[in-house]
Parts: C-alpha cells; structure tokens; sequence
C-alpha cells in the first residue's frame, strides 16, 4: 500500500480523499491555493503545501509544480478527484513518467475516452449502442447540414472535447442548422482548443442513467448499478438518485451487462463511469467519464461500498475483494447538489462569507461538504458547495427525509439553491 498520496484537488472531493487515505493510514498531502489557505482540506490534510499562481484556478491545473511537489514531499501516488486535471491525459501520463501512480486509469485510456468521437468509434465497434449520430466530426456546413437531415430534427451539435455540458447546443429546424454549427466550432475551439464537432439525434424525453463501474489490474470488473440523474440545469446534474424508477428489471440488467462490456472494451482500471441516455424504452451510450464522480456517495449509500478507499486498493494492485454477485442494493438514495446560487437572480453564483451554518444530520443523511461558518467562497471555482444525500427503505423515505433535511439546512451569507 501507498505511504503517502498526494491530493491533486480542492473543496469536498479532496476532503473526501483525506478521509479514506485516513481509514487506509496512509498521510495525505494537500495543495492549495492562495485563496484556498483557510479551507476545510487544508485543515484535514496531515500536510499541506501553497501551490501559489497567477491565476487561482489555473494552481489546480499546473501539472509541472504539482509533479515537482510530489516528488519532493516524497509522495507515491496521486490522487486527481474530479474535474480540474482527473480528465487530463497528459497529466496522467506525467505521473507515470515521473515514476508517481497516477489514481485512476491509464493515460492513454483517458486519451480515448476523452475524445467523444472517438469513444462513440470504439464502442460501435465493441456492439455498444451508440446515440444515433454522425461517426466523424463534421465541418464542411452543407455535408453537416445533409446529415442532420438524414439524422432528423432536433439534433444535437456537440463539441468531441466538451464536458460539464459545456458545447451542446440543440437545433430544432433546418433554418437555424448552420448558424449554430459555426457558433458550436467557434466555442468548441475557444473553450476546448479543439473545434471538432459532431451530430446526435436529440432523443425524446431522455433520461440520463449512468453505471459505475470498478475494474482491477487482475482482469475483475464490476457494475455497482445505475444512478439516474435527470434532474438537470443547463445540461448538468443537480438531483440524482438510485435506483432508477424508469428501468425494469430486465433492462437494468442488460444496461448492467452493456455497461461492463463498454469497461472491458478499453481495458479499463479503476472507478469509472458509462453514461446512457434512456428514451422511449431504449438506451444507447453517451460517454465514459474516468474518474470518481460527484455523485458517487449515492451508490456508496446503497451498496456499502467505499468507492475512493477502491480506487486507492486497486491504484496499489489489490486485486477487488468481490465479484458481481456480492454486490448488494439496500433501499433508496437521492442527492442534492448544494450550490451557492442564487435561484431569484438566474442562478447566478453567489461567493460570499458563510454567516450563519447548520447542517443536517440524523438517520439516513450524509453530507459531504467543503465550508464551514465564517468560510469566504471564493469566486474563481465552482459553485457547488455540498452535496446533501438520503438514504430511506424505499423512496418515499429517501424523499421524506431529504426534505426533512433540506428544512434542517441553514446556509446565511450566500444565496443557495436549498
Ligand atoms: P457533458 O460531457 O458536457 O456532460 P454529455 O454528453 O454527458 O455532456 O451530456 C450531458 C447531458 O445532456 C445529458 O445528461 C443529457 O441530459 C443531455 N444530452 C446529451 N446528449 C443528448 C441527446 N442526444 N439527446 C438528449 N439529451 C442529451
């Protein structure tokens, strides 16, 4: 096992982190930067060191400091948590260069999954159902526009690089087609660096339903079922939960199947994620996300499962101490994603001190937080600040007991979406 793991990451998922590098007794390193010198991961990590920048946002993003850091401190594995560089292949591989495990899968791994087009080839080519759409990025606009025509409206144009739902943009009638295939490139090129694009049927009444996955370095992989979050703004979650109340039995089970297929198709290590859209009885992939995700606790809640202490085993060559038969599901859970917002001004973020906190708690609630009283949000990050679950025997409880919760909750200084 690690002696000492260094946490790439900030707010609730490095907290996260330190608690299961805790469990496994291994000391835990923190980064942070300037503005970060007084957060709760600084406070939990065994040690902690500035990674001060010009740019707040871009500390998280130096792989050269971080790589040199870890060296120094002596540290024998990384750990990404999500977002900032957990999706960067050449992170990834600046770990394995510098002889550091990089937690999470192998670099060119993320390489092939990170690119949707070519994720969308190779699970074509591996009897995955796909979202019908194009298998090539598009550019020559009336080659584009013939094929939308084919795919038939609405379609989706989508940035092959984009993430976070970042670079979608639906299109209903042929008028508005090339336009917004030209806005799409232009922001694909500037927000990603890459403007290719493609095009998806824009399926009816979709429903995002998701399949963890864990996979050791001996050849084992599991499913750990299905969260589904619909529950959207702007393309990205804000609700999820577990288990889904659009799948039977019979198609959890084949999603299930296809899911490990979509895993063993990249040979793939580690905690990872297969995304399906669910429409009118039918599901098709939509991506592979390699890396931990925010909505993990909710699987951890049904399953017992500790999903980061995972990772960190299988990052260290343990092989997994259960087959798919052992995996249990016990009850009902949903998330909340807490986000200093404010609901009344169009969800704009709300940085400000935490005046007044009192959090939820009893039977049933688990929350994974990043602040604390008197805690300045910082205004270069996200704005999530918490992620509130419940847990109940069924999913009236689960319901009850978030609302329950939610009423307990007690954020003053920012605006939130409670
Ligand atoms: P990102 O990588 O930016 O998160 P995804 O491809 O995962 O983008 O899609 C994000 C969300 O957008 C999905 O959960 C779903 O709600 C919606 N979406 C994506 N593709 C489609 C589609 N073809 N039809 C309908 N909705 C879609």
């Amino acid at each position: 096992m690690f002696n000492k793991v260094l946490i790439a990451n900030r707010g609730e998922i490095a907290i996260r982190i330190i608690r299961a590098l805790r469990e496994l007794e291994i000391t835990s390193v923190a980064v942070y930067s300037d503005s970060d010198k007084d957060s709760l991961h600084v406070l939990y990590a065994d040690l902690a060191y500035p990674l001060y920048g010009d740019r707040e946002i871009e500390t998280y993003m130096d792989i050269e400091k971080i790589i040199k850091l870890a060296k120094n401190v002596g540290a024998d594995a990384i750990h990404p948590g999500y977002g900032f560089l957990s999706e960067k292949e050449e992170f990834a591989k600046a770990c394995e260069e510098a002889g550091i495990v990089f937690i999470g899968p192998e670099s060119k791994v993320i390489g092939l999954m990170g690119n949707k087009i070519a994720a969308r080839k190779l699970m074509i080519a591996s009897g995955v159902p796909v979202v019908p759409g194009t298998e090539e990025a598009v550019s020559d606009p009336e080659k584009a526009k013939k094929i939308a025509a084919a795919i038939g409206y609405p379609v989706l144009i989508k940035a092959a690089a984009g993430g976070g739902g970042v670079g979608m943009r639906a299109v209903q009638k042929e008028e508005d087609f090339s336009a917004m295939l030209e806005r799409a490139q232009q922001q694909a090129a500037s927000v990603f660096g890459d403007a290719s694009v493609f095009i998806e049927k824009y399926m009816d009444q979709p429903r995002h339903i998701e399949f963890q996955l864990l996979a050791d370095s001996h050849g084992n992989i599991v499913h750990l079922g299905e969260r589904e979050c619909s529950i959207q703004r702007r393309y990205q979650k804000i609700i999820e939960e577990s288990p889904s109340t659009a799948l039977t039995p019979e198609i959890r089970q084949k999603m299930g199947k296809v899911a490990l297929a979509a895993g063993r198709a990249v040979n793939y290590q580690g905690a990872g994620t297969i995304e399906f859209i669910y429409s009118n009885g039918d599901f098709y992939f939509l991506e592979m996300n390699t890396r931990i995700q925010v909505e993990h606790p909710v699987t951890e809640m049904l399953t017992g499962v500790d999903l980061v202490k995972s990772q960190i085993r299988i990052a260290a060559g343990h092989p997994l101490p259960f087959g798919q038969e052992d995996i249990k599901f016990n009850g009902h859970t949903i998330e909340c994603r807490i986000c200093a917002e404010d609901p009344l001004n169009g969800f704009s973020p709300s940085p400000h001190r935490i005046k007044g906190y009192r959090s939820p708690g009893g039977f049933g609630i688990r929350i994974d937080s990043g602040v604390h009283l008197n805690y300045e949000i910082p205004t270069h990050y996200d704005s999530m600040i918490s992620k509130l679950l419940a847990w109940g025997n069924d999913r009236d409880e689960a319901i009850a007991r978030m609302r329950r919760a939610l009423r307990e909750y007690i954020i003053i200084g920012p605006k939130t979406n409670i």
